[in-house]
Formats: C-alpha cells, sequence, structure tokens
C-alpha cells in the first residue's frame, strides 16, 4: 500500500460540521465542530471515533478518539499515520484526559479541548454545572402544594 499525505487538521476538519452548544456555552469559545460524515462513528458518551490504519502495525486499522487526533494534529503539526499512532499512544498512557470545555463530546476543535488530570476534569464538569444552574435561576420551594388549574 502506497503512503498517504499527513494527516492535518485541516483534513480532520473536513469531517465536521459547526454547531452551536447552548447550554451556558461560553460565547467567546465559539461554535463546536462536531465530528460527523464518512469515517466517524459516534461511541459510547457521544464521543467521536475515526478509523486510522497504521503502517507499523502490518496496516491494521486503529479506532481513535477524534478530538485527540485533532489535539494532536494541532499542537504537533500534520504528521504521518504512524507518527499519530505513537503520539495517541503517548497520550492515552500519561493518564491525562481531555476535557471538552463546550461539554460537547463529540466536539473536535482544538480550543474546546483541555489537557488535564481526571480530577481537574471532573471539577471542570461540576464547576459548569453549577454555572448552569446560576444561570437557571433559584429553585422554587412551595410552602404548600401549589393550587393546579
Ligand atoms: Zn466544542
Amino acid at each position: 500500500m502506497r503512503l498517504r499525505a499527513p494527516l492535518t487538521l485541516e483534513s480532520l476538519k473536513a469531517r465536521t460540521e459547526p454547531r452551536w452548544q447552548w447550554y451556558g456555552q461560553d460565547a467567546e469559545l465559539g461554535e463546536c465542530w462536531c465530528a460527523t460524515g464518512r469515517g466517524v462513528r459516534l461511541c459510547r458518551g457521544g464521543y467521536a471515533r475515526i478509523d486510522v490504519r497504521v503502517r507499523g502495525l502490518n496496516w491494521s486499522t486503529r479506532r481513535l478518539s477524534a478530538h485527540i487526533v485533532a489535539w494532536l494534529l494541532d499542537h504537533l503539526g500534520p504528521m504521518t499515520r504512524d507518527d499519530l499512532w505513537l503520539a495517541y499512544c503517548e497520550v492515552r498512557a500519561s493518564g491525562l484526559q481531555f476535557d471538552h470545555r463546550c461539554e460537547s463530546t463529540d466536539c473536535i476543535r482544538p480550543s474546546h479541548l483541555n489537557l488535564c488530570t481526571q480530577k481537574e476534569n471532573i471539577a471542570a464538569g461540576k464547576e459548569r454545572q453549577y454555572q448552569r444552574d446560576l444561570a437557571r435561576g433559584p429553585i422554587i420551594h412551595y410552602e404548600e402544594e401549589p393550587v393546579p388549574f
């Protein structure tokens, strides 16, 4: 099999569609790049995965988290599938996670992703939930049952 052109963030972005997520999303975050289309699968938790054929593994196909691939291509620049696979393994081995600042797990926009520990990831999610609850207003506790219409 011939070597294919290096993967780029642009080639991955072509498999997304822009979408605004509106539950307390920061306007400054901008729109999400939601993975969709050819070669994209939505898996457990709504995370998008893409299939990548790796030469160093006898051209076997690896199913990689699309947001991790996007983050790597953004930070390290265009790279071959083999380089991508190695970098991907390093990220997975580090135990670090990606917090989706936009709360949309199918989003792959690098600026929406924050590399962090699991503890930080959970804390950030709770903080956003708290801010959403605040924006929604106080919960009203009735002294008595309201009389239905
Ligand atoms: Zn997003």
